[in-house]
């Protein structure tokens, strides 16, 4: 028996359903992954992912090849690719991950269509790619997801996960071989962040070993404190699925504790907005909740605030120290994140399509589902129950960064500044605040959220 194993967003060989399934029973299996025009066309190529893509595609030919196989890599598109592999080695079955996005929902349709008209069949593993697969708990009163987070939580935590699987001892190829490309090198990508973390899942699971046993105890603590860095770091391999999260949850239960409660917590943000994206696909560009009001025109109204928020020149430490922090790692904090998403959509009133478009451009972790609907939680139009809140970046930064250490870490123009004075640069009597060559505020905090309340009130 033969089958083709199409990789996608579960670039691992731990917990790999399907790859499990095509080497049950003896099976031969082609490990293949497609570098699919569909993504760049769409404008998700952007050079940290690609990077951090280039390091999983080179560990997982490694690691397959360890065990005798080897990862097949081509280029086009991903349904034409995967059928002609499947034709070339005669497989009758093609196994993939299940996808929540609207790209991901027709490329299976797409593939199933065209392996049926060639006699083949293909396999949609579920809970590879999330804890529980989106419509695993249904709303008690009906619907097609949960659009409210904690009952969704309550829900989710009544549900046992599957069993995480071992990665396969050997993986037996086909007798006939097919061409690949050859694996791409990190090297060749330009414009990557400096501080970029390395892909791939032997780095995932050194993380995660390393995490679990250091970190995870005083996650519930610290994962808000900005300059601690205390939270996992595991978002681009759970983006890539070099990290299970099913494996994830597994193991922070058996090591247990509020730590490991406040993680499981984050793990089902994450399903919970894979549910949604499934159930309304629309979302990642559509507003979840329409509203009638119209956000200031980024292009003129707004084009000098935008150009200072991407740039990490707003005039509010703690929104620049996040934005530059992206900027230099490719990454940012979560808090980070709330907080200059909050400050572009609401205090300058710019839509939230505009900010997740930049985050896309540079997070490695950039993602559909999380990063489209949390910028929509944030900006209101979302899922949050509270959709007129406003975070004052001020405030924030005191909370949390009350040392301004994190402000001091990536506005160095600011380092001579000592503790949470940091945060309020424009109170310093004016010839003290003359020696810094850092900018005023670009807004006034009060007026900012006032536009906001009044534009959506009217809207
Ligand atoms: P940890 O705190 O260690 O959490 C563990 C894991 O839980 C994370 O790796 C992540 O997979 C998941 N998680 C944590 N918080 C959230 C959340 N709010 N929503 C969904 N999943 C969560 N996350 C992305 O993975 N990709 C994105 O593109 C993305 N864009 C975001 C945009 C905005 C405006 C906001 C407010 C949040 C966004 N997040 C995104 C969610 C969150 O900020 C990151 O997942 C988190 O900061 C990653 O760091 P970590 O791995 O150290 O997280």
């Amino acid at each position: 028996r033969v089958s083709v194993v199409l990789f996608t967003a579960d670039l691992r060989m731990h917990d790999h359903p399907p790859l499990r399934a095509a080497l049950a029973g003896g099976g031969r299996a082609v490990p293949l992954f497609v570098r699919d025009s569909g993504i760049a066309t769409a404008g998700f190529g952007a050079p940290n992912r690609e990077a951090f893509l280039r390091d999983c595609l080179a560990d997982l030919d490694a690691g397959l090849r360890s065990r005798g196989g080897r990862l097949v890599l081509r280029s086009g598109d991903v349904v034409e690719e995967t059928c002609r592999v499947a034709a070339q080695v005669l497989a009758g079955e093609v196994h993939v991950s299940a996808g929540a996005s609207g790209y991901a929902q027709r490329r299976e349709e797409r593939l199933r269509a065209a392996l049926e008209r060639d006699g083949r069949r293909l396999v949609v593993h579920e809970a590879v790619t999330t804890v529980l697969p989106p419509g695993a708990v249904s709303p008690s009163g009906g619907g097609s997801h949960f659009a409210v987070f904690t009952p969704y939580f309550r829900a989710w935590s009544r549900q046992a996960p599957r069993d995480p699987l071992p990665a396969p001892r050997a993986v037996r190829l086909p007798e006939r071989s097919v061409a690949s490309d050859r694996m791409p090198v990190r090297g060749g990508v330009r414009g990557l962040s400096p501080g970029l973390a390395v892909g791939g899942e032997k780095d995932g699971r050194r993380r995660m070993t390393a995490w679990l046993r250091d970190g995870l105890a005083g996650y519930e603590e610290g994962h808000d404190d900005l300059a601690g860095d205390a939270t996992s770091r595991f978002s681009p391999h759970l983006h890539f699925g070099t990290l299970s999260p099913v494996e994830l949850v597994a193991r922070a239960r058996g090591v247990g504790g509020p730590g490991a409660a406040a993680f499981e917590r984050q793990l089902c943000w994450r399903d919970f907005h894979h549910q949604v994206l499934a159930a309304r696909p629309e979302t990642s560009s559509a507003d979840y909740r329409p509203r009638g009001d119209r956000w200031r025109d980024a292009r003129e109204q707004a084009a000098d605030d935008v150009a200072a928020w991407r740039s990490g020149r707003t005039g509010f430490p703690v929104v620049d120290a996040a934005m530059r922090q992206l900027a230099h790692e490719g990454w940012m904090h979560n808090r980070g994140r709330l907080l200059t998403a909050s400050f572009l959509t609401k205090t300058l009133y710019v839509d939230w399509r505009v900010g997740a478009r930049h985050f896309l451009d540079l997070l490695v972790d950039g993602d559909v589902a999380n990063n489209q609907l949390n910028w929509q939680w944030v900006a209101g139009t979302g899922t949050d129950t509270r959709p007129g809140r406003v975070l004052n970046p001020v405030r924030q930064g005191r909370r949390y960064d009350p040392d301004g250490a994190y402000v001091r870490r990536w506005v160095p123009e600011l380092a001579d500044l000592p503790g949470p004075a940091v945060h309020e640069p424009w109170t310093l009597p004016a010839e003290e605040r003359a020696r810094y060559d850092y900018p005023e505020p670009i807004v006034d905090l009060a007026a900012g959220r006032d536009r906001f309340h009044r534009a959506r009130d009217r809207g």
